[in-house]
């Protein structure tokens, strides 16, 4: 049975009719640049993440890189970022002008600690960087109070976890609320993916709502008035169509993720040599990834691959270890969970279209494979 690791077209069946409608739409109007759809989406997606504004732009890597050109970083200026996550989080501090430093990250959620940031502060420290990874939050009731004691902006990136949210002192805290800016990701594969490159970044501040949105325009409120030096990124009205499209499902389709991750990790416990996901206390996961921690994960994978059962390596080889950061790696602390988690890590097909059959299979072939392995 086949059992892609995604199945976007197995959605695009679900949601044909609103999507085309909404596209059809944008090309009748023939304004693509902003406009309507944008606000519109803008507001819904600041609304669901608990912000006062949303500023849609170009791409999550832009959502990560406008917020931090502000900081107008110099080379010796540093970053904190985990070294476990997807490139853009570190590619962006370097095109911004600054160096990433790299922090190890909690085995049990792949997230980065406060006690691991702390020990990464320097008076050089100009940003720290925390991914909610594969979906459920960072321990952001401790990382924020942390960057305010030493005045350091935070930056949530939360391009795998839109609508997550932590329970903190009884009240939910959406991802991407609470730090300096948040941001997100609509590439095709997230959680809510449009139909090409997107991303938006969130913010509580109002005054930096407006700075950021004449940023993505050349830095001017006004065609050819320029107040500094901005740049081009902004989110298309047709990728706000198509995501305004899509929106309504979203919380459906985050409840079916989770469906299908409590139902991996009842049928998984037990194994020896498999690790199911841990979900910290207080989190609502959406469930990007389901990633479990194998013993021989190469043969696994292959095995899996066999049985035609996609499988994910997120992330196979950290930041720390990828040649473009060789040079400002050297001589840093040694990222022992980081390592380790790359040797083991292995992603499972976990989207809302997957059938319970399609499940089982996967299921069944893990059993086996522990069985004879
Ligand atoms: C996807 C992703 C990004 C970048 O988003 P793009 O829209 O692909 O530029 C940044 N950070 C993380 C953690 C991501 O998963």
């Amino acid at each position: 049975m086949n059992v892609p690791l995604l199945d976007l077209t197995a959605q695009y069946r679900t949601i044909k009719d609103d999507v085309l409608t909404a596209m059809i739409s944008v090309a009748e109007s023939q304004r693509f640049i902003l406009g309507e759809e944008v606000q519109t989406f803008e507001r819904a997606i600041a609304a669901l993440s608990g912000s006062k504004k949303g500023i849609g732009v170009a791409s999550g890597t832009d959502a990560l890189l406008l917020p931090l050109k502000l900081l107008e970083l110099r080379p010796d200026d540093e970053v904190i970022v985990p070294s476990f996550t997807f490139f853009a989080s570190a590619g962006a501090v370097v095109n911004a002008g600054g160096t990433p430093v790299f922090v190890d990250i909690d085995p049990g959620t792949f997230n980065v600690t406060a006690e691991a940031v702390e020990a990464a502060i320097t008076p050089r420290t100009r940003a720290i960087i925390v991914v909610h990874l594969f979906g459920q939050m960072a321990r952001i009731e401790k990382l924020a109070p942390l960057a305010e004691r030493h005045g350091i902006p935070l930056i949530e990136d939360a391009a795998q976890a839109i609508g997550a949210r932590r329970r903190i002192d009884g009240e939910w805290r959406m991802a991407g609320e609470t730090g300096w800016v948040g941001t997100l990701s609509f590439f095709p594969t997230k959680n809510l993916g449009g139909y090409g490159d997107g991303g938006m970044i969130l913010t509580q501040d109002e005054g930096l709502a407006d700075r950021l949105a004449r940023y993505r325009r050349h830095g001017g409120a006004k065609d050819y008035h320029h107040d500094e030096v901005g740049t081009n990124s902004r989110l298309d009205a047709l990728q706000a169509a198509v995501l305004l499209a899509k929106l309504p499902s979203l919380a459906s389709w985050s409840a079916a993720r989770r469906e299908r991750a409590g139902r991996y990790s009842a049928s998984l416990a037990g194994i020896p040599g498999l690790t199911p996901p841990v979900v910290d206390e207080g989190n609502e996961h959406i469930f990007h990834q389901y990633t479990i921690r194998a013993v021989r994960r190469d043969t696994l994978r292959a095995f899996l691959a066999d049985r035609e059962i996609g499988t994910g390596l997120y992330y196979q080889v950290p930041l720390h270890r990828q040649p473009c950061f060789a040079g400002i790696v050297e001589g840093r602390p040694p990222l022992v969970a980081t390592d380790q988690a790359a040797g083991e890590v292995l992603s499972l097909p976990v989207y809302p279209e997957l059938t319970d059959a399609q499940q089982d299979w996967v299921i069944e072939s893990i059993r086996t494979f522990y069985a004879h392995h």
